[in-house]
């Protein structure tokens, strides 16, 4: 599994990785930096989301990326429920990501685990199911399918290109 910093391929995306910080549902630090690492062919689709987003005068967040077996070891003991942390996740082969709109309303904070966090909720204000629409299409756009319990997680399907 060869990882790149994105950081590296564009410098325009906001990395703010939740889970180094103490802002995450388990209020502990779990990474040692903010070092947001994907699988090459992962990070250069989403250069392309960000341009696309660009033409919007949108900017593409990322709260979560690549992430270490035993991190999601933790998240599994802490959140007991399959539909939100599941046994073997995409985001430990660097092919998943958590992503948001930057400085955009959006349905949700960051694993927030109730029923507005279903791509489905539209309970909501206009602007929100908009901007999640946005971020949805701007995604499968360049190969990424949104996850049907959480609007912000997209796994990487476009891999045999
Ligand atoms: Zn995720």
């Amino acid at each position: 599994m060869q990882l790149v910093n994105i950081t590296e391929i564009n410098k325009n995306i906001v990395i703010d990785l939740r889970y180094a910080s103490k802002n995450n549902f388990t209020n502990q630090v779990l990474y040692k930096s903010n070092d947001c690492l994907l699988r090459q062919d992962v990070a250069l689709a989403l250069d392309k989301v960000q341009q696309d987003l660009e033409k919007n005068n949108m900017t593409l967040k990322i709260w979560d990326a690549y992430r270490p077996i035993e991190v999601q070891e933790i998240l599994k003991s802490i959140i007991n429920d399959p539909n939100f942390v599941s046994e073997f996740s995409n985001h430990s082969q660097g092919i998943a990501v958590d992503v948001t709109l930057s400085n955009q309303e959006m349905p949700t904070d960051f694993d927030e685990f109730n029923e507005k966090a279903n791509p489905n909720y539209n309970n909501l204000p206009e602007n929100k199911i908009k901007n999640r629409n946005l971020l949805k299409s701007a995604m499968e756009k360049h190969g990424f399918k949104q996850n049907e319990y959480e609007w912000w997680h997209f796994d990487y399907i476009n891999n045999l290109n």
